[in-house]
């Protein structure tokens, strides 16, 4: 039977970002090409209801063993792209054996993965590690997750392990906020489900960010420089005058923990227009709101000070926190505590400073708690996964189908 590394080094060869620009669904056509793999896949496996739709969702499950029937009826779910913030086109990911804890030279760039920049790399020393070769990101979000359900369920049906009816859902477009949109929750049979999506394998995620997106058009007045006094407005740096009255604080390099802030993604700009792109975060319902506010207050000084209309925003809640969804199922997270530490590790809460399909999920009635799946680093070129973690992740998920069954 494959590892569950060995699967992924096959998935992570098909570029499958997603494209926040194309409106489409699934958002890069090259989705399709993993989600017919996995297709494949699971029909060799044996599992019943294969199938991909038009919006590049892949479904199936696996029946109950006779006699498991009553059994809760688990999902597991992973998303196939990967992040728009960094190449994922002809990723080159290189096997490091018994990582000793050093600085590592990727080989691509030169550019050093440097310990004291990400301590995370020393959970992974004594492990066999994956990392990029620097030109692209790696693809462990979150096809580590896929490839680690993917083995979870070779492992049940190779080795006959009794199991309840297990449902597993491979979503697009997680990375651009759009990977519950048309998630086939009425198909879907599970009564709750897990993403595996997460980094550290010994966390536990069901608390996450509230979330939306501000989108911010702003007009000026282009006239000749020489000429330009008391009339040019330039619309690059009205932008810039924006941006400046939201507190230093509150962006994304200064905070951590259940600390939320507005992240400036996007700004282009010249003398005639710009167009700045905010994504707004916070994990407490109210402290969510009043950022919104605070953006509102900013844009109506700015129109203030250069007139109605200079400024356009539109804001758009894109997740919420999903605690308040999973409160009244708590099961899932002492049982997948207990998932942990028969896999010896050792389960800590980790609140998610992102957000996951599961919260979407959450809200739309499937309770839907993250799952570590051993990597680190993710959106970037320095992402990196270790392999012995993602066989602890598979691990965690025959745990789980086996104390619900
Ligand atoms: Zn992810």
């Amino acid at each position: 039977m494959q590892r569950a590394y060995e699967r992924f080094l096959n998935y992570v060869k098909i570029h499958t970002t997603s494209d926040e620009e194309s409106g489409l669904h699934p958002s890069f056509k090259g989705e399709f090409d993993l989600a017919h793999v996995l297709v494949d896949e699971l029909k060799g496996l044996g599992m019943s209801g294969v199938r991909v739709d038009e919006h590049c969702y892949v479904y199936a499950y696996l029946p109950a063993t006779p006699g498991y029937e009553n059994a809760t009826k688990l999902g597991f779910i992973a998303h196939m792209d990967t992040s728009p913030e960094a190449s994922g086109k002809d990723v080159k990911p290189v096997i490091r054996k018994d990582y000793d804890g050093s600085d590592i030279v990727l080989e691509g760039t030169g550019d050093i993965l440097s310990v004291s920049r990400f301590p995370e790399l020393k959970d992974f020393i004594g492990d066999t590690i994956i990392t990029t070769d620097g030109t692209t990101l790696l693809g462990a979000d979150d096809k580590a997750g896929v490839a680690e359900i993917m083995t979870a369920m070779d492992t049940i049906i190779t080795e006959n392990i009794p199991h309840g009816e297990i449902w597993v859902g491979f979503t697009p477009d997680e990375e651009i906020g759009e990977g519950a949109d048309f998630f086939d929750l009425k198909n879907f049979g599970a009564t709750y489900a897990y993403t595996v999506d997460g980094g550290d394998v010994n966390a536990l995620e069901y608390e996450n960010f509230n979330a939306a997106g501000a989108e911010i058009a702003i007009k000026g007045v282009s006239v000749h420089p020489g000429s330009a006094k008391d009339i040019m407005v330039n619309a690059a740096l009205v932008g810039m005058e924006l941006h400046s009255l939201l507190p230093e604080a509150m962006r994304p390099e200064n905070t951590e923990g259940y600390e939320g802030f507005f992240h400036l993604t996007s700004f282009t700009g010249q003398v005639s227009s710009a167009k700045m792109s905010y994504i707004i975060r916070d994990h407490d319902h109210d402290l969510f709101e009043a950022k919104k506010v605070m953006l509102q207050d900013a844009v109506a000084a700015i129109n203030k000070k250069y007139g109605d209309g200079t400024v356009t925003l539109t804001i758009k809640d894109s997740y919420y926190n999903m605690l308040e969804k999973i409160k009244p199922h708590m099961h899932l997270i002492e049982n997948a505590r207990l998932a942990l530490k028969k896999a010896g590790l050792n389960p800590i809460d980790v609140p998610v400073r992102g957000g996951t399909d599961g919260a979407r999920l959450s809200y739309d009635g499937l309770p839907c708690p993250n799952l570590g799946t051993g990597g680190c680093n993710f959106h970037g070129t320095y992402e990196c996964c270790s392999i012995d973690k993602m066989d602890k992740a598979v691990e965690i998920i025959l745990n789980l189908i086996e104390i619900y069954r």
